[in-house]
């Protein structure tokens, strides 16, 4: 979920999308999590090799990330947007990865123009 998607901005795209968060794995460093002195909550990350974590949900098929709230395509929200991971910080509404994320869940690209 792309920057500026917060609850204040109810228009963002992203709040009635969601589509990147039940795609992609979502994987970063160890050092992001909150037992390593960064933001991301301990219980919702799995190790992957000790270097790598990932977010708990984006393991599995379907995927989902299992800090995403509400239906994809509807109303969503990241439950911790601002402690999020850094793909997720760096993640741009309208590029080619949202356009795929979009399309796997039958929602139309971004319109050229999109207030983000
Ligand atoms: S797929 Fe694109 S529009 Fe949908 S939540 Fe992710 S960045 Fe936002
Ligand atoms: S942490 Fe938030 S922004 Fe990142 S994939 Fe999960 S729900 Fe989406």
């Amino acid at each position: 979920m792309s920057e500026a998607a917060t609850t204040a901005d109810s228009a963002h795209p992203c709040l009635s999308c969601g589509a990147c968060c039940a795609s992609f794995r979502v994987d970063f460093a160890v050092y992001e999590m909150q037992a390593m002195g960064g933001t991301v909550p301990d219980g919702l990350a799995l190790d992957v090799n000790g270097s790598t974590c990932r977010m708990r949900g984006t393991e599995q098929v379907p995927i989902r990330c299992a800090a995403l709230t509400g239906q994809v395509g509807q109303q969503v929200a990241c439950s911790i947007y601002e402690l999020r991971p850094a793909p997720c910080r760096e993640f741009s509404a309208g590029d080619y990865a949202c356009h795929k994320a979009r399309a796997r869940h039958g929602l139309a690209p971004l319109a050229e123009g999109t207030s983000l």
